[in-house]
C-alpha cells in the first residue's frame, strides 16, 4: 500500500505528529548531507616523505658494528619500496636515497614544497645503559619528559655540523635547555593526526614486529619543527644494545621494521580517507579568534554544498595547494571547545585553531594574547 507522509501524520495525536514532522525535517535536510559525506570531496593521502636520518659526514649514533645513518637509509628505502609497489595512488618522496648530508631544515623544506601529506623520519636510538632496547615514535610536542629531551638533544645536535645553523633555526642551541622554550610557540595544527599515525606505528611494532614498545612520545625535534603536515620521528631501536643492533643490521630485521611502518601507513591512510570532509565563507578581521578546523582538502568545495547547511559559519583558508575549512568563531576558548565537542560526531578529527587576518595561526598565539 502506498501512503504519503501527510496521510500518515494525521493518524497520530498532535504531539506525536510534531515529533514525526521533526524526524521528516531531519531526514529531508540531513540525509543528503550524510550521503554526501560518504562520497564526495574526499581528502586523499597522495604524497609521503620518507626521511632517512643523518647521512654523509653525520653518521648519527654509533653501534659497535654499525652507524645509524646506514640502518636508517636501508629501512627508509624498504619502506618506500613497499608503498610504491602496493599503494599505487601514493607518491613517495625521499629526502635522501644515498649517503649524503642533508641539513635538518632542508628535510622539512622538501616535505613542505612538495605539499606532502605525511612526513616520516627514521632513526636509531642509543643509551649508556646497554640493556635498554625497544622502539618509540615521537611527535613534535610539549609533553616532554627528561628522557625525551635527551633523545631530542642528541638528534638536534647534528645542526652544529651545518653551515649558518643559527640563522636557519632562529638562534636555537641544541644543547641549551632554554632554547627548547621556542617550541612553546609552535603551531600544534597537526598534533592530533601525528599522534594517530605514531600510535599506529607503535601498535604494529608491538603486535606484529615483536619490538619492545616504548610508546608514543613528545619532544622538540628540529626536523619536525616546521613541517606543515602530520609528522613523526621513529626511533626504530637501540644500537647500544648488542641484540637489537644485530637485528637492525640484518636484512630481515630491517624488512620487519619497514613493513611494520608500512602497515601503519596503510591503516592511517584508510582512517584519514574515510573521514568526512568540508567548507566556506571568507571572513576578514584584525582581531584574533578561535575556530574549529574540520577539514583539509585539495579541492575547493563549492559554497552551495549542502554539507554546510548544518553550520552557521564556515571559513575557508587557502594554504599552498590545499584548502582548510573551519567552523565557528569565538574569542572564548571554553565556548569553542564546546563547539568542537558538538562537531566531533560529524568530524572526528576536528580541532581548535587560532585565526587572524585571514590566516590560521598557532593556537598558542591566541591563548597567550588573552592572558
Ligand atoms: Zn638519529
Amino acid at each position: 500500500m502506498k501512503v504519503s507522509a501527510s496521510k500518515i501524520l494525521y493518524r497520530y495525536p498532535l504531539r506525536q505528529r510534531k515529533i514525526f514532522s521533526l524526524v521528516l525535517v531531519f531526514l529531508f535536510f540531513f540525509a543528503p548531507v550524510m550521503a554526501q559525506n560518504s562520497n564526495s570531496h574526499h581528502y586523499k593521502i597522495r604524497k609521503v616523505v620518507i626521511d632517512a636520518g643523518h647521512g654523509g659526514k653525520d653518521p648519527g649514533t654509533l653501534g659497535r658494528h654499525s652507524q645509524e645513518k646506514d640502518i636508517a637509509l636501508s629501512i627508509a628505502l624498504k619502506l618506500g619500496k613497499y608503498i610504491e609497489d602496493h599503494v599505487k595512488d601514493v607518491q613517495v618522496i625521499y629526502t635522501r636515497k644515498t649517503d649524503v648530508f642533508i641539513e635538518l631544515h632542508e628535510r622539512g623544506n622538501i616535505a613542505n614544497t612538495n605539499h606532502a601529506d605525511l612526513f616520516i623520519s627514521i632513526h636509531c636510538n642509543s643509551s649508556p645503559n646497554k640493556k635498554i632496547y625497544g622502539a618509540e615514535t615521537y611527535v613534535m610536542g610539549l609533553n616532554v619528559g627528561e628522557r625525551n629531551m635527551e633523545v631530542a638533544r642528541k638528534e638536534n645536535a647534528v645542526i652544529t655540523l651545518e653551515n649558518d645553523y643559527s640563522q636557519h633555526y632562529e638562534g636555537f642551541d641544541p644543547n641549551s635547555p632554554e632554547s627548547y622554550i621556542v617550541f612553546n610557540l609552535m603551531q600544534n595544527t597537526y598534533l592530533e593526526q601525528s599522534l594517530k599515525f605514531a600510535t599506529l606505528v607503535q601498535k604494529q611494532f608491538k603486535e606484529r614486529a615483536g619490538r619492545r614498545d616504548h610508546g608514543v612520545r613528545q619532544a622538540g625535534f628540529l626536523v619536525l619543527w616546521k613541517t606543515s603536515m602530520p609528522s613523526v620521528l621513529v626511533e626504530t631501536g637501540y644500537l647500544s644494545n648488542p641484540n637489537e643492533e644485530k637485528f637492525l643490521m640484518s636484512d630481515d630485521g630491517q624488512s620487519i621494521i619497514a613493513s611494520a611502518i608500512y602497515r601503519a601507513f596503510k591503516n592511517y591512510k584508510t582512517m584519514i580517507e574515510s573521514q568526512s570532509n568540508f567548507t566556506m565563507a571568507p571572513e576578514t578581521t584584525d582581531q584574533a579568534f578561535f575556530s574549529v578546523q574540520v577539514l583539509t582538502s585539495r579541492k575547493k568545495i563549492p559554497p552551495d554544498d549542502k554539507i554546510f547547511k548544518k553550520y552557521k559559519l564556515v571559513l575557508e583558508f587557502q594554504e599552498g595547494n590545499s584548502y582548510k575549512y573551519t567552523v565557528g568563531r569565538s574569542t572564548s576558548y571554553e565556548e569553542i571547545k564546546n563547539l568542537r565537542k558538538q562537531i566531533l560526531s560529524d568530524f572526528p578529527d576536528a580541532f581548535v585553531v587560532g585565526v587572524r587576518n585571514h590566516k590560521i595561526i598557532p593556537l598558542q598565539a591566541v591563548l597567550k594574547k588573552k592572558e
